[in-house]
């Protein structure tokens, strides 16, 4: 017998974490975090003291905070093994880990762990796993992996957070498996990343035909630097953080990982804290690209203050924006008005993730008996579910859900 659970993140967009379970192995999937001020049952999955007992082995897709910043409270709660992943996240995962903890202490909020625990954590690549897994790329961050794993006869898929449309990132396609817990983030939505691209240059265009500034939050790699390529590539005034033009140039030099493409040399202006007042004073129009998709920082408040007056000036939220950041309360027009914040701002969703087609797709080719759906709530997974229980799939979404097969 084989049983997933879902300790977080099916039937949410966030804190994934998936336990599996089969012939004395116990495996856990993931280990993130909500990414917002909460109590901890609500911010971290559903772990437990028996569970972190119990595991012998913790395999993580990639480096993003909600798929790796409980692993210090799973740490807390006595997890002593080995945590498996390939060498970039393994790279990658401490400044998660620190952004995580830098941003619950910059709220006021309390961490349910010794911030030691960080540096406690043991990794190893996914090759030292105790049980054969086959991996492949996810088109998603750098180091991103899906993993393939065989249990009891059966072949379980997970994916990850799962994009084909990179412009950058290469992905890997997909084997077939009898179970697959596959990233759903947009479903109920299909979104044609080339016409996303078009209406983002459409916009662009509009703000600064009329002397504006526009404003593209971002995370300051994966989708940021996808933005950044391709408005470098527009005739269009383009100003960059300096830390997404960095990753860019290392991004390039990761062959293993990428499409191959023409690093900007120009088309750009290179943004730091040193002269960002100089391009952020009124009567200098552009596109502003900078490294904080949810507008949490210092440097994003900076940069708002700059358009916030101005009803030519416009900001695209083209990520996740998490309850009580600035970015999802600037997505909300009466708090808008109620600020008297002149500037317009929108959603435009650059794909990171699968939308409702995308799964639809990997489905038919997956060729699957079960499937978990996660990375989206259970209202948008709804017609999901059911198109894919009417293809005779066991389907499910829901918190603390399981697959018992
Ligand atoms: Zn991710
Ligand atoms: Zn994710």
């Amino acid at each position: 017998m084989i049983k997933i659970t879902s300790l977080g993140g099916s039937g949410e967009d966030s804190r994934n974490c998936f336990l599996v379970q089969y012939s004395g192995f116990s495996l856990l999937l993931d280990c993130g975090v909500r990414r917002e001020i909460a109590e901890t049952a609500r911010v971290y999955p559903g772990l437990t003291k028996e569970i972190a007992a119990s595991l012998d082995a913790v395999l993580i897709s990639h480096a993003h905070e909600d798929h790796t910043a409980a692993l210090p409270y799973l740490y807390e709660l006595g997890y002593r093994g080995n945590i498996y992943a390939s060498g970039e996240t393994i790279e990658l995962i401490p400044s998660y880990l620190r952004k995580w903890v830098d941003y619950v202490h910059q709220n006021s909020g309390c961490l349910p762990f010794d911030e030691e625990n960080i540096s406690k954590l043991t990794f190893r690549t996914i090759d030292e796993l105790p049980c054969p897994v086959m991996s492949g790329r996810d088109g998603h961050i750098i180091g991103g992996l899906w993993y393939l794993l065989e249990a009891e006869g059966k072949k379980l898929l997970y994916t990850g957070d799962l994009c084909f449309d990179s412009l950058l990132l290469e992905a890997d396609p997909l084997p077939q498996a009898d179970i697959l817990i596959i990233d759903s983030a947009y479903a109920s939505s299909v979104l044609d990343q080339k016409k996303q691209y078009e209406k983002l240059f459409e916009i662009a265009k509009q703000v600064t035909a009329a002397g504006g500034k526009l404003l593209l939050p971002v995370p300051a790699n994966g989708r940021g630097i996808d933005m950044f390529i391709y408005l470098s590539r527009l005739k269009l005034p383009l100003f960059a953080e300096s830390n997404i033009i960095k990753n860019a140039a290392d991004l390039s030099q990761q062959q293993n990982w990428i499409k191959a493409f023409d690093l900007p040399v120009s088309g750009f202006t290179s943004v730091d804290k040193t002269n960002r007042e100089t391009f952020l004073k009124p009567g200098i129009s552009g596109v502003f690209l900078f490294g904080d998709g949810m507008m949490t920082g210092n440097a994003a408040r900076q940069y708002f203050e700059a358009v916030r007056a101005d009803s030519n000036s416009a900001v695209i939220i083209s990520g996740h924006s998490a309850k009580g950041t600035p970015a999802k309360r600037l997505l909300d027009e009466d708090f808008r008005i109620r600020n008297g914040i002149a500037a317009s701002v929108q959603r435009l969703t650059i794909k990171v993730h699968n939308d409702e087609n995308d799964v639809l797709k990997i489905v038919e080719k997956v060729h699957p008996e079960y499937v978990m759906l996660f990375h989206a709530n259970e209202e948008k997974c709804s017609g999901l579910t059911e198109k894919l229980n009417k293809c005779r799939i066991t389907a499910v979404c829901g918190v603390n859900q399981t697959l018992t097969i």
